[in-house]
C-alpha cells in the first residue's frame, strides 16, 4: 500500500484539431459548403498562421463554439478520490473511473498530502491509519464472503475505503470545457491536488494546440485581475478596482 504519485496521459485528441476549429468558423459566414475547403485546409493552401489568427479571433470574440469540436482524452492515475469527486462535477465532459465495486482493494495505494508528509508525526498517523483501513477491508470482504456475498463482497468492503484511496480515470472534454476547466482549477484558489491535475493537463494542451492554450491558465491571466475577492485572492493580480 505505498503512496502514489501524479501521472496524466494525453491518449488522443481531435486529429487535424487547427483546421477543424477554422472550418467550423468558417462555415458560419462562408456562402459555400465548407467540405470543399476541407482539402485544401489538409494540403496547407491557407497557412496555419492565417488558421491562427481565425482563431485568436474567435476567443477574443467570445464566439467560442467552434472549439467544442476538438476534444482531447486522458489517462490519470495517481490521484485520489477526493480529486475524482471535483473532478467529475466538470459536467461537459465524459469519463471512465475505475470500479471499487470490481477492482479488489485489498492493498490499495493512497495519496499522501505533502503538509502531511512533511510532518513526520502527522504522516505516521497518516500511514497508521492506511494499514488499519487496508486491515478492516480485507477482514470485512472476507467474512462477507464467507456470508455467501461472493463477488459482491467488494462493493460492501468498500464503504471503510478513504478519500485518500488511489483511484484512474480516463476524461474526455472539448476545448471549451477545458478552457473552463483550467480557468478554475489552475487557480490558487482551487486545491492543490486537483491544481497540479490542471497544471499538467494544460501543458500537454497547449503543446498539442498552442492557438487555442497557449493563453489558457486561471481567469486572472485573461483578465489582468484576480476576481475571488479580498478573501481568496492570491495576490498575484491586483483585485478590480472598486
Ligand atoms: C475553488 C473551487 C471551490 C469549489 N467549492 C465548491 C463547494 O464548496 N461546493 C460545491 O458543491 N462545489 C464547489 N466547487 C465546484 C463548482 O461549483 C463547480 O460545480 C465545478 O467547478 C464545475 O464547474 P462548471 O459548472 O463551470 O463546469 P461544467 O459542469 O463543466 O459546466 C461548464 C459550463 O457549462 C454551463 N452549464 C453546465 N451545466 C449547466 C446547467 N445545469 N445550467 C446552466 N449552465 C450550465 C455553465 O456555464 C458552466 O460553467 C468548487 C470549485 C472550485 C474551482
Amino acid at each position: 500500500m505505498p503512496a502514489k504519485h501524479l501521472d496524466v496521459a494525453l491518449l488522443a485528441y481531435t486529429p487535424e484539431p487547427l483546421s477543424l476549429i477554422y472550418a467550423a468558423f468558417r462555415q458560419c459566414y462562408h456562402a459555400g459548403f465548407v467540405a470543399d475547403m476541407w482539402p485544401r485546409l489538409l494540403a496547407g493552401e491557407i497557412s496555419r498562421e492565417k488558421q491562427a489568427e481565425f482563431v485568436a479571433k474567435i476567443l477574443e470574440s467570445g464566439h467560442v463554439s467552434p472549439i467544442e469540436h476538438v476534444s482531447f482524452t486522458f489517462a490519470i492515475e495517481g490521484i485520489s478520490r477526493a480529486l475524482t469527486h471535483q473532478l467529475v462535477r466538470h459536467r461537459i465532459a465524459s469519463y471512465s473511473q475505475q470500479s471499487q465495486r470490481y477492482v479488489d482493494a485489498s492493498s490499495f495505494d493512497y495519496i499522501l498530502p505533502p503538509a502531511i508528509k512533511k510532518i513526520p508525526e502527522a504522516k505516521a498517523r497518516f500511514e497508521a491509519f492506511m494499514e488499519e483501513v487496508g486491515a478492516t477491508y480485507r477482514d470485512l470482504k472476507e467474512i462477507l464472503e464467507e456470508h455467501g456475498r461472493k463477488d459482491k463482497a467488494k462493493e460492501d468492503a468498500r464503504f471503510v475505503l478513504p478519500q485518500a484511496a488511489e483511484t484512474r480515470i480516463v476524461a474526455t472534454m472539448n476545448c471549451r470545457s477545458l478552457l473552463n476547466f483550467f480557468e478554475q482549477r489552475c487557480c490558487m484558489r482551487a486545491q492543490w491536488e486537483i491544481r497540479a491535475l490542471a497544471d499538467r493537463m494544460l501543458s500537454l494542451c497547449r503543446a498539442s494546440l498552442p492557438e487555442v492554450f497557449s493563453v489558457a491558465g486561471a481567469k486572472c491571466e485573461r483578465l489582468g485581475h484576480c476576481p475571488e475577492g479580498e478573501k481568496f485572492t492570491c495576490g498575484k493580480y491586483p483585485l478590480p478596482k472598486a
